[in-house]
């Protein structure tokens, strides 16, 4: 039977050994490899500080806590992502609200932005943070979020979780100046992987110590920081509450084991998608558009289908054939607890039409040529069925 993932990990015999080699010390909680990972990532994204944490919703709820979001505050994102990117807000007894998306990008829309900035700064109901989702892999118009939140004064968070390795102008994501937090996940699907676990970038210290106390129960022990004279060799204080949202060194011996070897993992994924371009150019399918200041990483390949009906008897299709396609997303004001708190069908109605016909097609470091070949074909078989 053939069992063909969306996207998974590549995991490989230095991999294990990495991990071993912590299983066999003395340390198996967040200690020196740890701080051996935050600091390899720092210098490949070429960021000042990295905290890592247990995942990436860790780490945007860390981010909108370093970032001061509280109680009555408000949190703007994309409605096309994954739902962690809008729960941070709430996590903060905050409220979300969206920004419907570019058609060609599927990352928020700069002009649907500027639209309800104006809007929103006529009524005094400007957001205190965007987070800007680099939506597949492919970068936001970091740029113009930037100048944008110049002019209004909110505070950029980066959902980078499928972007690891990206590049928006010639940088990597996690160093853009003007970008408050960024934040990757290194759950199996992404470009990365420690099982569970992420990390938050940021190039502002006092985030970063902001990052590192919540992150471990608000409580430090680093005499510099102390409020009070130290006790004894036992002291410590909690100077605010934080939680445990930490990452295993057992976590980051994978992950630093998996960083040497990322840019064939993501030259592999910008090969298959080049390769999909090409395939897929005859068909009645809309391939993903680049912008050319980007880079993508290519977390995912979604494609769009003509309409609803042949998007959902392509997708079963597949799916009977063990091709293990996968639709995202569905848009995070139409899940019933958001429609609860008072979003409606149409708010976002580019995101709408998007989700109806999309189709994530499998795309991984470990995905064979001739596993793609039979993607296109039985893709193809789907298509002609379908119409
Ligand atoms: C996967 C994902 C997350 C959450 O990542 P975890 O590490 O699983 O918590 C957040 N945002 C986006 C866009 C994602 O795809």
């Amino acid at each position: 039977m053939i069992a063909i993932p969306y996207s998974r990990q590549l995991i490989e015999d230095d991999d294990i050994a990495a991990v071993e080699s912590v299983l066999r010390s003395n340390w198996l909680t967040q200690g020196p490899t740890v701080g051996s990972f935050e600091q390899a990532v720092v210098e490949y994204c070429g960021a000042r500080f990295a905290c890592a944490i247990s995942n990436a919703t860790a780490g945007l709820h860390l981010a909108c806590l370093a970032l001061g979001l509280e109680r009555g505050g408000r949190l703007w994102t994309s409605p096309i992502t994954f739902v962690a990117s809008a729960n941070c807000a709430r996590y903060c007894g905050a409220t979300v609200d969206f920004i419907d998306i570019d058609p060609r990008t599927y990352c928020l829309s700069i002009e649907a932005l500027e639209a309800k900035l104006e809007d929103a700064e006529h009524h005094g109901r400007l957001p205190d943070i965007i987070v800007g989702v680099d939506f597949a892999g492919q970068p936001c118009d970091w740029n113009r979020l930037i100048a944008l939140k110049a002019r209004y004064g909110f505070r950029l968070i980066e959902d980078a979780a499928h972007s690891f390795g990206a590049e928006y102008r010639g940088k990597r994501t996690g160093s853009f100046a003007g970008v408050d937090c960024t934040v990757f996940s290194f759950h199996p699907v992404k470009i990365l992987t420690t099982g569970e676990g992420g990390m938050v970038l940021t190039n502002d210290p006092a985030l970063y110590s902001a990052l590192k106390l919540l992150r471990s129960h608000g409580i430090t022990r680093e005499p510099e920081l102390l409020h009070r004279q130290e006790e004894g060799a036992w002291y410590y204080e909690q100077q605010m509450l934080g939680y445990n949202y930490r990452m295993s060194d057992v976590s980051a011996a994978l992950g630093l084991s998996q960083l040497a070897k990322v840019d064939r993992f993501i030259a592999r994924r910008r090969q298959i998608a080049t390769r999909y371009d090409e395939m897929l150019a005859e068909y009645e399918v809309v391939r993903p558009w680049q912008t050319p200041e980007g880079r993508s990483s290519y977390h995912l390949y979604p494609v769009l289908l003509s309409d609803p009906a042949v998007r959902h008897q392509v997708f079963d299709h597949l799916r009977e054939r063990g091709i293990h396609v996968q639709v995202h997303y569905i848009p995070v004001h139409l899940q019933p607890d958001y429609m609860r708190n008072g979003f409606a069908r149409g708010d976002f109605p580019i995101a709408e039409t998007y989700y109806e016909r999309t189709l994530s097609l499998p795309v991984h470091a470990a995905m064979t040529d001739d596993e793609q070949a039979l993607v296109v074909s039985e893709l193809h078989s789907a298509i002609q069925q379908a119409g």
